[in-house]
């Protein structure tokens, strides 16, 4: 089944209890995403599921509340689990079960992260105290299955979370011997960016009569005005109110609309910019039409520049002035793209949309440029130099204008005065260095953020091959990241090899969970006798090394150590965070 943006339709529709509503109310979540409008009646039905979605469609959900509205139907609880969540790392096993955990707080689930890198001995306490809920790595959930650590006897529903990156990761063998241990009647439910052949052992064998979700439209043409001009920079979480407030200050919309997912981030970013002197307005769900209308008013008589709102309080606004709409997030679904892009563009006029993606949301990107058919250009994010010629263009056109009016007599008896002392231009100097500074934005503004361009592969557009950072698979050379100049890719020594027992899998997982980073960011493997040799993004490349460098691989302690030979190739280092002192 495709996925169209879904109206109109409420968790309570979705047939969930009170308890679960209240936490996603709590959680500023208006109304389900396409892909929990249609996942969760069908988990709750029993039925099998293959979702294709992304990170950013808001899966976790979408599989984490049908099983917490069975929990909540069962009559008692005992010690072994009624669900397990398997996910290829880490980072994403931590993080599925820390928004199950907040999903089930007024159910009081008991949800348990295993994976590797943790020391067994926690996780066998949290297991034989009794889980509802575990979510692993594939590798850590069989250790425990080997140990009797862990049952799957009461088992209800198994989740494979991006199934496609476990694959890709080498857990196939892990993933089938699990599987082969489900009881009888579990459900079984299967989430994947990208559904290739090798996922389809795995569908025939375990998944039986599966609903199938696919979140993009692909047949449906809809284009996007072409008079609206579409960007991305990529950026990590916590740096993107930084990179909003730089590209702000470069683009000077005359009005805009900020999206966000939520209506919590709605309020946090609508005080953040308010503190940094924009002049933006919430605008969500929780408000009363009323109030809404007087937000809506404000942007239209200039009161305010900025509105900062979610999809469903946004829905259907129609305001000439709009030059902008800024994704603070990817939205949810293709869908819902097209439909917030709309705001501008409108009337024949030109708009502008840019969005800020997280590097693990490509996908979502790449789903949106197959559904418009258009491209969205991914820009490196402008720099402080950026900002400063922009902010120089500024005052240049004000002092113009300034002068054009010729309306400062009343200033005259300054200049005067300062004449006597001081030359002419550096008066004039002077009064522009003052006019700058009460024009300019606090000091955390002044930070150099990374950019992070580099670590996203587009979809359509036209230079997807110098920046692709293909799949590391068991040994196989893809084509990966090539090593021109602009790939920024470096090599990383790494003491452990073939001696060690050193398969592509282990480094690849020790990367993507000591760094946090994607594993389609990692580029080619080579595993000699006494080393290794991997090639990550450069511009992470550092923190890579010191995350790895407190880790082991099968008990043996891990020395990396950014490749010599590399240096040539690196990107230099300039994007890294250094604190500007004010003139
Ligand atoms: P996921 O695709 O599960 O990684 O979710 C992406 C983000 O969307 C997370 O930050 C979730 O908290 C958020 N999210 C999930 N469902 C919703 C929803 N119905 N409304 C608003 N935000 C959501």
């Amino acid at each position: 089944m495709d996925l169209e943006e879904s109206t109109n339709i409420t968790f309570a529709d979705l047939g969930l209890c009170d308890e679960l509503q209240k936490s996603l109310t709590s959680l500023g979540y208006e109304e389900p995403t396409p892909i929990q409008a249609v996942a969760i009646p069908a988990m709750i039905k029993g039925s099998d599921v293959l979702g294709q979605a992304a990170t950013g469609t808001g899966k976790t959900a979408a599989f984490a509340l049908p099983i917490l509205q069975r929990l909540y139907l069962q009559d008692k609880r005992g010690t072994k689990p009624m669900a397990l969540v398997l996910a290829p790392t880490r980072e994403l096993a931590v993080q599925v079960s820390e928004a199950t955990h907040r999903y089930g707080k007024f159910l009081n689930a008991r949800v348990v992260p295993v994976y590797g890198g943790q020391a067994i001995s926690r996780q066998l306490k949290s297991l034989s105290m009794g889980a509802d809920v575990v979510v692993g790595t594939p590798g850590r959930i069989l250790d425990h299955l080997k140990r009797n650590s862990l049952a799957l006897s009461d088992l209800e529903t198994v989740v494979l979370d991006e199934a496609d990156e476990m694959l890709d990761m080498g857990f196939a063998e892990e993933i089938d011997a699990i599987l082969a241990k489900l009881p009888d009647k579990c459900q079984v439910v299967l989430f994947s960016a990208t559904l290739p052949d090798k996922i389809q052992g795995i569908i025939s064998n375990y998944i039986k009569n599966p609903v199938h979700l696919k979140i993009q439209k692909d047949a449906l043409l809809k284009n996007t005005s072409p008079l609206v001009v579409e960007r991305a920079y990529v950026v990590q979480r916590s740096h993107k109110h930084l990179a909003l407030g730089r590209v702000l200050d470069i683009e000077l919309p005359q009005a805009a609309i900020v999206f966000c997912r939520t209506r919590d981030e709605v309020d946090r970013l609508t005080e953040t910019l308010n503190g940094r002197g924009y002049r933006a307005e919430a605008l969500h769900g929780g408000m009363s039409q009323e109030q809404r209308d007087k937000v809506v008013a404000r942007l239209r008589s200039n009161t305010a520049e900025l509105i900062v709102a979610t999809d469903v309080a946004a829905r259907g606004l129609d305001i000439e002035q709009l030059t902008h709409v800024f994704n603070f997030d990817v939205p949810s679904s293709p869908e819902a793209y097209v439909h917030r892009i709309g705001r501008v563009g409108r009337a024949g006029k030109e708009g502008t949309a840019i969005t800020f993606a997280e590097p693990r949301e490509h996908r979502l990107l790449v789903a949106i440029e197959r559904l418009t058919k258009k491209a969205i250009k991914i820009d490196k994010l402008p720099t402080l130099k950026d900002l400063r010629v922009k902010r120089m263009e500024a005052i240049e056109s004000r002092m113009r204008t300034v002068l054009e009016e010729s309306d400062f007599e009343q200033f005259q008896v300054v200049v005067d005065r300062l004449s006597e002392e001081f030359d002419i231009v550096e008066i004039a100097l002077a009064a522009i260095q003052s006019f700058y500074s009460v024009s300019n934005a606090g000091p955390d503004f002044e930070e150099e953020l990374p950019d992070l361009m580099q670590k996203i592969p587009s979809g359509s557009s036209k230079n997807r091959e110098s920046r692709s950072y293909g799949s590391t698979d068991a040994g196989k050379k893809n084509k990966t990241f090539s090593r021109n100049e602009s790939s920024g890719g470096v090599r990383l020594y790494i003491n452990l090899g073939h001696n060690e027992g050193v398969r592509p899998k282990d480094l690849v997982g020790a990367i993507a969970n000591e760094a946090g980073i994607n594993s389609r960011d990692i580029g080619d493997i080579e595993i000699k006798n006494s080393f290794s040799l991997v090639e990550v993004p450069g511009q992470i490349a550092n923190n890579i090394v010191s995350a790895l460098n407190k880790t082991t691989i099968k008990g043996y302690r891990l020395r990396a150590k950014i490749d010599e030979k590399s240096f040539s190739n690196r990107h230099d280092g300039g994007g890294r965070a250094r604190s500007k002192k004010k003139r």
